[in-house]
């Protein structure tokens, strides 16, 4: 569509193709009608699937493979005004925060944060398009000499050398419109991730990518990655609603726990808002510090979803209820063949689990926190202290023996160490990821239940 010049496949001419349809949606090469059709079609999509009967994980995830590809193909092969990717930006975020229980004021940086990272997964379109032209420039250079020369001449390119200076200045003035939209999408890119992002020809005459001087070889996977690691920059450096993320980033649970297709539906609604501190309670009001926050049931501490998690005295039952839960779960999933002792009594010792698989021991205790990775090495290098007698006991019998921490995050995440841990005993990764996955969805269910509980004072039946 883009080439009109008489381009032969097999000896034959290649048509033009003056319209076509793509994915529904009628795509030419008029600058924006594709798109802006494209974006109507979209909303009327998401008006039906927000209508729907589906559950909001099913939402979310119709949204994301049936919708979003009809504009994902006009964003790369049509020249879009930024205005314009920014209108589909917001339309988006409303989307999400519809499907997603979440209220006005919460941060747009988690709409967007990849799943990877524990979010929604639903992509910034501005940032998807800075990708795709810096990623299709240097495809369309590299490519056979004949294709090269024909976008060549299309984009006005003759000498390679002389418009890679101009692109990398930021000196845009005479350039082509893709050209143009280069040097700002790399000025973008490294203004975000404070490095110098620049193009350079090499000897052979092909174009090349370079961070700080250095050479990328894998240019799209690179430039992908960083642009899913901008909205978790930007909710991590967001002080009040990013407090969560530090570790869920790290955390392998952090994606398969809330988004997957048994959450229920009061677990749902529950865990976008908690994650970002926006759940009804009134330690997690930032905008004053004129009212009370002290705990409306213990009066001991400011009432933050930590506190109530893992702290009040008022939820001594639950807090140890909810431990007994993850530590019979993981009980019950033990392969058959593996011996172990649960809560057995070793002298002045009594750790959750002593595990004897075909190479070693491993003395594990379970422990659930709030979701700090300070914390976390704390508790474990203090379980490992009080383990230490029993540790050399068992390795005196002739295997390698480890003190291990299975430690939870309360909002269902799992440091990266048990995981690991998880694996040695249910030695498959099948087995672990269903374990990971079921004791996240059994920690979001508590916590919903223990603040419902808390705010509320009526205790919450499972
Ligand atoms: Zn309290």
């Amino acid at each position: 569509m883009n080439v009109n010049h008489d381009v032969f496949m097999n000896m034959e001419p290649i048509p033009a193709t003056p319209n076509y349809k793509y994915l529904g949606a009628w795509a030419n090469n008029e600058k924006l009608v594709g798109l802006n059709d494209a974006f109507n079609l979209v909303k009327a999509d998401c008006d039906l699937i927000l209508n729907s009967d589906l559950t909001p994980m099913q939402k979310l995830h119709a949204v994301r493979t049936h919708v979003l590809p009809k504009l994902y193909h006009l964003i790369q092969n049509t020249s879009p005004l930024q205005s314009h990717l920014k209108k589909i930006n917001a339309y988006m975020r409303k989307v999400v925060k519809i499907i997603c229980f979440l209220p006005e004021k919460a941060t747009s940086s988690y709409c967007h944060l990849s799943r990877i990272h524990g979010g929604p997964g639903i992509p910034d379109v501005v940032w998807l398009r800075r990708t795709n032209i810096i990623t299709s420039l240097i495809a369309c250079m590299n490519q056979e000499p004949e294709f090269t020369e024909i976008a060549r001449e299309i984009l006005g390119v003759e000498n390679l050398h002389a418009i890679v200076d101009k692109i990398n200045s930021g000196e845009r003035a005479g350039l082509h419109p893709v050209l143009k939209e280069v040097s700002s999408a790399l000025k973008a890119f490294s203004s975000e991730n404070e490095a110098e992002y620049q193009l350079k020809a090499n000897d052979r005459n092909h174009l090349i990518l370079t961070k700080d001087g250095k050479f990328i070889p894998f240019y799209s996977t690179h430039l992908k990655a960083v642009s899913n690691m901008l909205p978790l920059r930007q909710l991590l450096k967001c002080k009040n609603q990013g407090r969560f993320f530090e570790t869920l980033q790290h955390s392998p649970a952090a994606t398969r726990s809330i988004y997957n297709f048994h959450t229920k539906m009061c677990d749902w609604r529950f865990a976008h808002k908690a994650r970002l501190n926006l759940s009804p309670l009134k330690g997690s009001i930032t905008w004053t510090d004129q009212i009370n926050k002290n705990c409306r049931r213990c009066q001991l501490g400011d009432e933050t979803l930590n506190h109530v998690l893992n702290s009040c005295p008022a939820q001594k039952k639950e807090i140890v209820g909810r431990h007994n839960k993850v530590r019979d779960h993981i009980e019950k999933w033990i392969p058959d063949h593996v011996t172990f002792f649960s809560e057995q009594r070793f002298g002045d010792c009594q750790p959750d689990f002593v595990i004897e698989t075909d190479t070693q021991y491993i003395i594990a205790d379970v422990k659930i926190s709030n979701e700090n990775p300070s914390l976390w090495n704390r508790i474990h290098s203090n379980n490992a202290t009080k383990y230490e007698k029993l540790k050399n006991y068992f390795a005196n019998r002739g295997k390698p023996t480890s003190v291990e921490t299975l430690q939870f995050g309360c909002l269902g995440s799992a440091s990266m160490s048990c995981a690991k841990t998880l694996k040695k005993i249910m030695q498959s990764q099948r087995k672990t990821n269903a374990t990971l996955r079921a004791i996240s969805n059994i920690l979001v269910h508590q916590a919903r239940n223990q603040t419902v509980t808390h705010l509320t004072g009526k205790h919450q039946n499972e």
